[in-house]
């Protein structure tokens, strides 16, 4: 099975290469999961592909040991979109105006995106008057060239970046959110990242953070296109690899809890906020295999905590339905056996090119949220639960009576 080294099954430490990975959390063999289902290929075979947590003895990066294909992974009809994402937009506009003003952006200065899916976070720089460029292999490169913002539709790879530094010069930005993690071949993004980069540039990050993945017990972030989980030290064993160094770092909200980073060429001195940050992240026992794995044990037991509540509600014949279908969902469903005989549907936003489709794996509808209202069935499973508070308040203004189920960090009904 194993095509190269970047992937299929490893036990290879994706970052210092190291064979000495020891298990975490096994969630099963699951879907991929952005490949929403046709109702005809419903009667078709899924492929599946296992799904295991697992931990570098030796650099302690916290990664997945079964890479797919990256083109199963991001096909070009892979149907996310940030533009949808009204926190996302927020977060993006914020990142524009920080980075102008800590590294003195000018107007005129390239700011390149990797996996620049519709190019919301460019907009906020292009608003500034500066050159933007975004790179995405999927059609969602398509929505940001009719949206004004230049998008190569490819990989981040040696040959976009031959092309971009032809037609535009050098970067004095690189941003890399929510794909950082995503990139199997470690070593050649790191050296097309340090080939575009200006000496003087500055290397953006913003993946899902490992600490508030255990804080939050948000084992929903593991899928296919997670292969890493960052913390701060394996962070900085990376970069130092190639000749860069972690500067700064911060916690921001996005994505249910996620951690931007701040890399530049040579050496260069960490801040303190850095060091606070590892401190904190030795303290929740990121640092421990012994603590991981017990906390593996305890998102078994939320697992079965939810699946027995979900089966008391259904046992007087009421009505559950989940509310959001977001990616990070169907490893919930799919691990906790949560499939379309518990849920009757998914209601997502009106315009959702998820409608209309089933879940992968757990062949669940998913359906216009207008229906919630008219329905109004007994209980609603907040899936899209790390921007679950904010969920509740638009359900209750629009007219839903029924109860909201959270499933995580700990299953409860409200
Ligand atoms: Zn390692």
């Amino acid at each position: 099975m194993k095509k190269n080294n970047y992937t299929g099954y490893s036990l290879t430490c994706q970052i210092c290469r190291a064979d000495n990975l020891k298990n975490i959390l096994n969630l099963g063999h699951q879907p991929i999961v952005q490949e929403y289902l046709r109702a005809e290929e419903l009667h078709e075979s899924e492929t599946r592909y296992p799904l295991n947590l697992v931990r570098c003895s030796n650099c302690s990066l916290v990664q997945i040991d079964y890479v797919p294909e990256p083109g199963k992974v991001f096909f070009p009809d892979y149907p996310y979109r940030t533009g949808l994402t009204s926190m996302l937009i927020r977060n993006f506009l914020e990142l524009a105006d920080v980075l102008e003003k800590k590294y003195e952006l000018k107007p005129k200065d390239l700011i390149v995106d990797i996996g620049s899916n519709d190019g919301t976070l460019l907009k906020g720089f292009k608003a500034k008057g500066m050159q933007v460029l975004g790179i995405e292999p999927t059609n969602a490169a398509k929505d940001a060239n009719k949206n004004g913002i230049t998008t190569f539709q490819t990989f981040f790879d040696k040959a976009s970046v031959t092309k971009a530094k032809k037609k535009y010069g050098s970067a004095r930005v690189i941003t890399a959110t929510n794909v950082f993690a995503h990139i199997n071949n470690v070593p050649e993004l790191m050296r097309n990242v340090r080939d575009l980069l200006k000496s003087d540039g500055i290397f953006v990050s913003e993946s899902q953070y490992l600490l508030d993945i255990v804080e939050k017990k948000e084992f929903d972030t593991v899928y296919h296109e997670h292969l890493r989980f960052y913390a701060l030290k394996p962070l900085q064993i990376l970069f130092n690899k190639y000749d860069m160094s972690l500067i700064d770092a911060e916690r921001i909200s996005a994505a249910g809890g996620s951690i931007r980073v701040y890399a530049k060429k040579g050496k260069q001195p960490m801040n303190a906020r850095v060091k606070n940050l590892i401190q904190a992240e030795e303290q929740a026992g990121l640092y421990s295999l012994e603590k991981l794995i017990a906390w593996g044990k305890e998102i078994q037991k939320v697992r079965n905590d939810l699946l027995a509540l979900l089966l008391k509600c259904k046992k007087n014949g009421a009505h559950i339905v989940g509310i959001g279908s977001p990616a990070r969902a169907n490893t919930l469903l799919g691990f906790s056996h949560i499939t379309n005989e518990l849920l009757d549907y998914a209601v997502e936003k009106k315009g959702s090119p998820k409608i209309g489709l089933y879940t992968p794996g757990t062949h669940i509808p998913v359906i216009d949220e207008e229906e919630l209202y008219r329905d109004q069935p007994e209980y609603a499973l907040i899936l899209s639960w790390h921007i679950g508070e904010e969920l509740i308040k638009i359900m209750k203004k629009n007219g839903y009576k029924g109860k909201y189920i959270m499933p995580l960090p700990k299953p409860r009904i409200i």
